[in-house]
Parts: C-alpha cells; structure tokens; sequence
C-alpha cells in the first residue's frame, strides 16, 4: 500500500574530518522517500525552488515516487550545511537557509489524502499536523521530530505527538523531551504523550522501540567504512515505514514493527557509506535481502537449556 511522505528536500553541503561536498541532493524527505521505495509506492509532498535539478525528479518517476505533491517555485531550495567531527556522531550545523521553505504550505493532491500510511519526516510539526489534517483517516502515522522542534516549538509537537502513531526520535531527543536521564523511562514516558509506539535512535548502538508492555533493542549493522552519516535517521525512518506499509496486512503488530526497524537499520547502513544518496541509489533488493540475513545471523542466540 502507499505511503505518504512529506519533509524537508533540500541542497546539503557536507564536511566530514576527510572530505567536502557542496550542494549535495539532500532533505529528510529526499532520504525517507528514497528508502521507502525499496518496499511500496510514495506518494511525496515538499517544496523546491528553481535551482532544484531536474534529474532529481526523473530519479523519483524510475522509483515510483510520485511528485505531483512536491511544489516548484521561482526561488532558492532550502540549504543545509553541517559538520561532522572524528567521530563522525557530533555533528554541527554550520548554516540553514529556509529559502522557498520558509512560505511553504503542504497542499495535498486529492489522489494523496486516502494515503492509508504517513511519514511525517522532519520539519516543523506544525506542518506536519496540516498534513495530517488534510488527511481521510490514514490507518499509521509514523513521524520523525528533532531537538529543534522540542526547544523552539513544544506546544505544536505535543499537539502533533496526540496524533502520532509511532514517533522516532534519537537518544538525546528522549532524554531532552522527556528530561529523563534513563532512555527506557524516556521511552515509556514519550508514550504518555500519545504515540502508541515509540522508537529511539541510538546512532552507531542500534535502536529501541517500545510498545504498551512490548520491548525490541537491536544493534546496528556493523561498518568499517562510513563516509557521511547524514540522513542516516531519516532513511531509517523511511525504510522502516515503508516496509510497515508494504506489509501490514490487517493490523500493524509489534512482531511486524521489530522488522521493519531491523529494515530501517539495514537502509540506513547503507546510506552511510557514500555522500548523499550516491549508495541508496544504486542499492538492490538483493543487497537489502542479504543484509538483513546478516544482521539476523549476528543477533541470533540459543534458548538457555
Ligand atoms: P539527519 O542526518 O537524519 O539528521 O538528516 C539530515 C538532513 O536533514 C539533511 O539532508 C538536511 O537537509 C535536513 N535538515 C537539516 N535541518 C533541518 C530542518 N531544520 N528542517 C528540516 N530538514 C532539515
């Protein structure tokens, strides 16, 4: 089933302790469609300005990602740039430039609004409640928040967060939201504020997702080599989501939302190992199939006897 997908699209420019790049194709939106287009149909909603390049719209159209919902108008894309330290987990933002973004509007094609899945990728909850609120019933709403949002605009994402689903946010984000030092009292206590389910990032350590009385913890595939990690939280949102989508069947279980977590943290260990999209480009349904048999194997243990 599709899925709609509505976030930042964006021009990057990236510096990481070994390497630059300037304009990079980049935006939670960019990402998180990207990766749920391995598992169903998207349906995406944005904004770009008329130094956008065309190319990038006929990459959607080969990956079945519908672009009637993304607006192009007379101005500059929104422009973000960062910089990662050795470590390549801190990262600081160097510059932000809103640009056509600061007057956007998401307006939804009608063919959009029986969407039965959403992602609310990031950008300001308040945008992403007036998706929602031109939404018919969408069946699961997943949606993605950061730091940003919980100092600037806390009101309008606990407002979002009463229509949420499933929210994912990363490990300092818990803590920060919830003032919660402990990531599984964070976890449990972001349910209280309305996401029936919640999962937390923990960079290169894996993921956590909580259910009512229900307890997933997965590590991250494993890499010798990562390039650039941004959009990593994103494509995971993506991958995860989509595969929700493509498999839901009659209800979301947590049985089918541990995998589509483990399918998030395969899509976004492949998106660190190149700048940009450059490897979920030309990243194959075998490759995903097989690394998802890999982190099988390596998470896999005996019954005590
Ligand atoms: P991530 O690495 O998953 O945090 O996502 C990085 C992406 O988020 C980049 O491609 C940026 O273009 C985009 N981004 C950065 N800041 C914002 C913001 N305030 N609103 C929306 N998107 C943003």
């Amino acid at each position: 089933m599709s899925i709609l997908v509505v976030g930042s699209i964006g021009l990057d420019t990236v510096k990481t302790p070994v390497e630059e790049h300037t304009d990079l194709v980049g935006g939670s939106a960019s990402y998180a469609a990207l990766s749920a287009s391995f598992f169903t149909p998207v349906n995406l909603v944005g904004i770009v300005g008329s130094d956008f390049p065309e190319s990038e719209f006929q990459f959607w159209k080969s990956r079945d990602i519908d672009t009637s919902g993304v607006q192009r108008v007379s101005g500059k894309t929104f422009r973000w740039s960062g910089e990662y330290a050795w470590d390549l987990n801190t990262r600081e933002t160097r510059s932000i430039a809103l640009n056509v973004f600061e007057h956007f509007r998401p307006a939804l094609p009608p063919k959009y609004r029986e969407s039965p899945f959403v992602l609310l990728a990031n950008i300001a909850p308040k945008l992403q409640s007036h998706v929602l609120d031109q939404m018919e019933r969408p069946r699961f709403v997943v949606a993605d928040t950061m730091d940003l949002w919980i100092e600037t605009t806390r009101a309008d994402l606990e407002a979002l967060l009463r229509r949420v689903d499933l929210l994912i946010l990363n490990d300092s984000e818990a803590r920060e939201i919830t003032k919660e030092t402990s990531l599984i009292r964070a976890g449990r206590k972001i349910r209280g504020f309305g996401p029936r389910y919640v999962a937390i990032k923990k960079g290169e350590h894996g993921a956590l997702l909580f259910g009512q009385k229900e307890f997933f913890s997965c590590g991250a595939y494993p890499l010798e080599d990562i390039h650039d990690p941004t959009g990593a939280g994103d494509t995971f949102a993506g991958g995860l989501a989509g595969y929700v989508a493509a498999h839901a069947g009659e209800k979301v279980s947590f049985e089918l939302l541990r995998k589509a977590m483990i399918y998030g943290s395969v899509l976004a260990s492949f998106c660190v190992e190149a700048f940009s999209l450059d490897r979920l480009r030309k990243l194959t349904e075998k490759e995903i199939a097989d690394r998802y048999q890999m982190f099988k194997l390596m998470s896999q243990f005996e019954a005590l006897t």
